[in-house]
C-alpha cells in the first residue's frame, strides 16, 4: 500500500499541517471522498461541485480550479501506484491567529490524499449489517446544516460512539424533530411493500452522490420511489432497509435497534439494486 499526499500541488509520503491552522483548531474545511474503478476516478465532476457547495457554504474561498484538481489528483493517484485508490480532498481554512475569527487565514490548504482503497468485508454485503438509532441527533440545519460536507464531524463520531456501544456496525440518527435523517457517514433507504422511501433532503441530511445515483437507477428501472419526512415509527412495518455511500456503495442492513428486519437477509429490491449499481460503476469511462 502506498501513501501520497500532495499539498498544495507538491506530492509528498508524509505531510504536515500547522498547529494553527483552523483545519486543525475548529474543524474550519470542507471535504470530499473519491473512489476509483480501474483506478480511475469515478463521479469526480459530482464531487467536485459538492466540495465548492460546501465551500460556499462555509465561505470559504477555493484556490484551485477543478482542471487543476483533475491534473493534481491523476498525478497523485499515478505516483501512489496502487491497484485502486481511496481519495480524500480537503481544503482547509489555513493558518491564521488563535481565535474563531477567520479573517486571519490568508492561504486556504489543499490536500489530495491517496492511499490503497479499502473495501468492507464480504460477509457485511451477504448478511447485512446492524444498525442503532441513537440519542444523538443529526446536527440542525440551522446550526451545521449537514448539507456542508465540512471537516467538523463531531456530531457524526459522538453517533458512531453510542452505536458501538450499543451493540451497532453503526448509527441512525434522527433530526431535532424526530424525523429520521442518515447515518455517519452515508444515506439510509428502507423499502415497505416494493415502494422504495428515502429522507428528503430538507429533512437535514448530505446530498450524497451515490444516494442520487441510486434514486436516478430506482427511476429508470421503474422502481416506485419516495422522498419525504418520516418518523422513527415509519420503520416498523419495513421490508428491507439499506444504506449508501461512496466507498460502501450500497450496504445492506438486516437488524435495527436487534430487531431483524424481513427474514434477516438482505432483501430483494436491495439485491437487485446492488447489481444494477455495480453494472453502473462497470459502464463508467
Ligand atoms: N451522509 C454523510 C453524513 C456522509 O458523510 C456521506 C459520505 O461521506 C454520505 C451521506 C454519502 O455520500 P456519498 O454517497 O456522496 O459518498
Amino acid at each position: 500500500m502506498t501513501t501520497c499526499i500532495n499539498i498544495n500541488g507538491t506530492i509528498e509520503d508524509e505531510a504536515f499541517v500547522s498547529v494553527l491552522d483552523h483545519g486543525f483548531l475548529f474543524g474550519d474545511s470542507v471535504y470530499e471522498v473519491v473512489g476509483t474503478r480501474q483506478n480511475k476516478t469515478c463521479f469526480l465532476i459530482e464531487h467536485l461541485q459538492r466540495l465548492r457547495r460546501s465551500a460556499n457554504g462555509i465561505s470559504l474561498n477555493i484556490p484551485f480550479d477543478d482542471e487543476w484538481f483533475r491534473r493534481e489528483i491523476e498525478r497523485t493517484i499515478e505516483i501512489a501506484d496502487n491497484q485502486e485508490s481511496y481519495i480524500r480532498i480537503v481544503v482547509t481554512r489555513g493558518v491564521g491567529d488563535i481565535d474563531i475569527d477567520p479573517s486571519s487565514c490568508h492561504s486556504p490548504c489543499t490536500l489530495i490524499f491517496v492511499t490503497e482503497a479499502h473495501t468492507y468485508p464480504v460477509e457485511l454485503y451477504e448478511n447485512g449489517i446492524h444498525l442503532a438509532v441513537v440519542s444523538i441527533k443529526r446536527n440542525s440545519k440551522d446550526a451545521l446544516n449537514p448539507g456542508i460536507k465540512t471537516g467538523n464531524y463531531l456530531n457524526n463520531v459522538l453517533a458512531k460512539i453510542e452505536a458501538g456501544r450499543l451493540g451497532a456496525h453503526d448509527a441512525l440518527m434522527l433530526n431535532p424533530s424526530g424525523q429520521l435523517t442518515e447515518s455517519t457517514t452515508s444515506n439510509f433507504f428502507f423499502v415497505q411493500d416494493g415502494r422504495i422511501m428515502t429522507p428528503s433532503l430538507d429533512c437535514g441530511i448530505l446530498a450524497g452522490i451515490t444516494r442520487d445515483t441510486v434514486i436516478q437507477m430506482a427511476h429508470e428501472k421503474g422502481f416506485p420511489l419516495e422522498e419525504g419526512r418520516w418518523p422513527i415509527e415509519a420503520l416498523e412495518k419495513a421490508d428491507e432497509m439499506f444504506l449508501t455511500g461512496t466507498i460502501k456503495q450500497l450496504m445492506p442492513v438486516t437488524r435495527l435497534d436487534g430487531k431483524t428486519i424481513g427474514d434477516g437477509k438482505p432483501g430483494p429490491i436491495t439485491r437487485r439494486l446492488m447489481n444494477f449499481y455495480q453494472n453502473l460503476l462497470d459502464r463508467l469511462e
